[in-house]
C-alpha cells in the first residue's frame, strides 16, 4: 500500500464497525460498551490506509477478546467497555484503544510483540496481530505502547507523526 493523506478519525470509525461486526458474526451473543472520543484537532494524516485499519482491527479484535473473557470468569454485573480515543499532541497523533478486560499479567507483557505469541486456544489466534501491527506503527515513524493491569484492564496507544 501507498502513503495517503488520510482522515484518520473517519478510518478509525470505519475499522471500528468492522471489528464490532466481525466479533458478533462470531459469537451473536458478543455485547460490548463502546465509547468513541474522535479529537477535532486530529485531522488528516498521512499513513497508508489499509495498514493503519488493519491495526485498528487487531488491536479493537483483541479488547473484545479481553473483555469476552472476563465476562466469563466475572462476577454478575460486569459490563464489558471498550473505548477509542483520538487526539492530536504536538507532533503526534495519539490513538488509544481501552478495554476493562482480563488485562495483561507482567511476565506475558513482555512477549505480546513476539510474532506467534499467543495466549488463545490453538485455532482462535494466530500470535502475529501484536508482532504486525508493531511493524506497521514502526514503518511509519511511530511508537506502540501498552499499560496494563491484571484483571482491571488494559490500554494500547498508538502514536503517528501528524505530518
Ligand atoms: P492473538 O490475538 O492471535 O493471540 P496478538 O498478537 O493479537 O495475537 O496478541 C498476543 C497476545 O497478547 C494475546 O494472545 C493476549 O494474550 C495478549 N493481548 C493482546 N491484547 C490484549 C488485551 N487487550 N487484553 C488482554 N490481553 C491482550
Ligand atoms: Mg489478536
Amino acid at each position: 500500500g501507498k502513503k495517503e493523506p488520510t482522515d484518520l478519525n473517519t478510518l478509525v470509525d470505519e475499522y471500528l464497525r468492522l471489528a464490532y461486526h466481525g466479533m458478533r458474526a462470531k459469537n451473536k451473543a458478543f455485547n460490548a460498551n463502546l465509547e468513541t472520543d474522535f479529537g477535532e484537532a486530529v485531522g488528516e494524516v498521512t499513513l497508508v490506509p489499509q495498514d493503519i485499519g488493519r491495526v485498528v482491527l487487531n488491536l479493537l479484535t483483541n479488547a473484545f477478546h479481553a473483555v469476552d473473557e472476563k465476562k466469563e470468569q466475572a462476577p454478575e454485573g460486569f459490563q464489558p467497555k471498550v473505548s477509542v480515543q483520538t487526539r492530536k499532541n504536538g507532533k503526534y497523533i495519539e490513538l488509544r484503544v481501552a478495554d476493562n478486560g482480563k488485562g495483561i499479567p507482567e511476565p506475558v507483557k513482555a512477549k505480546i510483540f513476539q510474532p506467534f505469541f499467543t495466549t488463545k486456544p490453538t485455532g482462535q489466534g494466530t500470535g502475529l496481530g501484536l508482532s504486525l501491527s508493531y511493524d506497521i506503527v514502526k514503518s511509519h515513524g511511530g511508537d506502540i505502547l501498552v499499560a496494563s493491569e491484571e484483571g482491571e484492564g488494559t490500554e494500547f496507544t498508538i502514536k503517528l507523526p501528524s505530518e
